[in-house]
């Protein structure tokens, strides 16, 4: 990772502020390590937390899911792993309220593809590695081929509870 402090700035675009998600600042860390470890490829998983009204939540821990095509400027789940994990999740974490992956390359933005392929309901963060500085960012659509939009993504104080076996573990 590049030199820097952990940043989590405010939304750009000022319209679509909504109620705050709270990250952790050691799930925050853990998420950019993670994405540090995966490189040169992207990585991603499942969030989980509360989800506290339509439109905050409270982000307190995430699971890495293996990338089915491991690939520089993409990440796809692997679609059992994303059932097992909403249906079937594992002790103490809290429901799934969202999904992440990361960038290697370039912002923390949503890309065509996560532009189209966000589901609705859930907060879908992009941490991104390679740039100036590291950044972590949520977005969420409301329904089905909505507009995606930012939320307001803040640190928490809270510790990000009893690790990340799934996030710390290579899974290919
Ligand atoms: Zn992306």
């Amino acid at each position: 990772m590049r030199s820097g402090p952990l940043r989590v700035d405010p939304p750009e675009s000022g319209p679509t502020v909504r109620s705050p998600v709270l990250v952790s600042r050691s799930v925050a860390e853990r998420l950019l390590l993670l994405a540090v470890r995966r490189m040169p490829h992207e990585t991603g998983g499942l969030l989980f937390g509360s989800e506290e009204t339509a439109s905050a939540g409270r982000i307190g821990d995430f699971v890495e899911l293996r990338n089915i095509e491991p690939a520089t400027n993409h990440y796809r789940a692997d679609p059992c792993e994303v059932r097992d994990g909403v249906f079937r999740p594992e002790g103490g974490r809290g429901p799934v309220i969202g999904m992440f992956h990361t960038h290697t390359r370039g912002a923390a933005t949503p890309s065509a593809l996560d532009s189209r392929t966000a589901t609705a309901g859930y907060i879908h963060v992009i941490a991104a590695v390679e740039v100036r500085y590291p950044r972590i960012r949520a977005f969420r659509r409301d329904v089905p081929n909505g507009p995606l939009t930012e939320l307001q993504l803040g640190l928490g104080s809270q510790s990000g509870g009893p690790g990340c076996p799934g996030g710390a573990s290579t899974s290919r």
